[in-house]
């Protein structure tokens, strides 16, 4: 894919785009004020505007589609420069709060599920992003405009945060360079500003590379996708297990560096009769033994074709209580969305037809 603007950083356009300072204009345009268009840089001279055009594309990418679900959750689906396309959600995690008199005391609180590739290399089982296989890898750039296009749709203020998970379409650490280079341009306070601890990174559990993410620190949430606790469950769910086991992404999590506030979250997704059985709770509770982890417990969305079986609540309560009673933090996941399908690991590429 061809670089775009959105592919820099700020120290790489302040070397390239002369007088230096030019750079961050173009940045608070882009990340601040959400321009999509050179042409709306007020303050960029003219022969500036068109040698920009020239070497850093802008118009990568165009919002096709817009799901809007009854609990404020949006699904959107982006199209980029070859016809390929990738979603990311916005979950309304709080609505506004107003007091008597009807102003507005807090504002809402959104949290961004973003894509990191089109498709899937791990194929795990229970997952329809896998059913159409790998594509590609999504640029940096194409994880960036995610997050500023939705901010610009949503009418969000710069200078209100928002939550990242990297949990959409896609593996991210498979992605690592592409991954390590959005989250530098997401966090940088002349951009969007969105500090590392507000992002996490979602893996299926590639241990060698959660090694190298935690050497370079970088403050981000690691979330593990574990779901299950022996070896041969998990790799029947996550193929990928048989190459890194559980004892090996639980080694790489024990070096991993975590903000001493925070945990490492680990999500259980349930399965009817696979493993929501107080056994397997048992074992999870002795697996998570020394680590400062939270469990989030998601129930299984089930799609056409598949045999596995969403879990009944009790199931999913009965799980959640024995957890809590041996003293770890365990949570179950809403699943917000579900009406629009923009649950977690219910993205899916659409069927294109060329470049339409
Ligand atoms: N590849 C990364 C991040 C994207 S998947 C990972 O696997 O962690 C994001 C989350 O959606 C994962 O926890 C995944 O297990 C979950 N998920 C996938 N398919 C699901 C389904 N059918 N129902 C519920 N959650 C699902
Ligand atoms: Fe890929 Fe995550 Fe889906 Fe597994 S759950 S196939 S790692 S996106």
């Amino acid at each position: 894919m061809k670089k775009t603007i959105y592919d820099y950083s700020l120290e790489e356009l302040q070397e390239k785009i002369k007088p230096s300072f030019r750079a961050k204009q173009i940045y608070n345009w882009l990340y601040k004020k959400y321009a999509t268009k050179y042409d709306e840089m007020k303050n960029i001279p003219k022969d500036l505007k068109l040698s920009l055009t020239e070497n850093y594309p802008i118009d990568i990418c165009k919002i096709i589609s817009i799901e809007k679900s009854s609990d404020g959750t949006k699904k959107y689906l982006f199209q980029y420069a070859d016809g390929k396309t990738a979603e990311a959600v916005l979950l309304l995690m709080k609505g506004k709060q107003k007091d008597e008199e009807g102003n507005i005391i807090k504002s809402e609180k959104y949290t961004f599920c973003v894509s990191s590739q089109v498709g899937c290399k791990v194929g795990c089982t229970f997952c329809l992003t896998a059913k159409g296989g790998f594509v590609r890898n999504l640029t940096a750039g194409e994880i960036v405009t995610q997050i500023s296009y939705l901010k610009k749709d949503n009418n969000i203020a710069e200078n209100k945060s928002v939550n990242i998970v990297y949990m959409g379409m896609g593996e991210p650490l498979d992605n690592f360079e592409n991954l390590i280079k959005a989250i530098k341009i997401i966090s940088d306070l002349d951009g969007l500003a969105i500090s590392t601890r507000r992002q996490t990174i979602s893996t299926s559990g590639i241990s060698t590379k959660i090694e190298k993410l935690g050497k370079l620190d970088l403050g981000v949430q690691l979330a593990i996708s574990l779901h299950a606790v022996d070896d041969g469950l998990r790799s029947e769910l996550i193929p990928m297990n048989k190459a890194y086991n559980i004892r090996s992404i639980i080694d790489a999590v024990k070096n991993f560096p975590i903000d001493t506030r925070k945990k490492v979250m680990f999500e259980y997704l349930v399965i009817k009769d696979k493993n929501d059985d107080i056994k397997s709770a048992d074992k999870l509770v002795k697996l998570l033994n020394g680590i400062d982890a939270k469990v989030n417990l998601i129930f299984f969305n089930p799609f056409e074709g598949t045999t596995y079986e969403r879990p009944s609540k009790n199931t999913m309560m009965r799980f959640q209580e024995y957890l809590l009673a041996k003293g770890v933090i365990c949570t179950i996941r809403e699943s917000k969305g579900i009406d629009i399908s923009a649950a977690c690991g219910q993205l899916k590429e659409k069927e294109q037809n060329g470049n339409s």
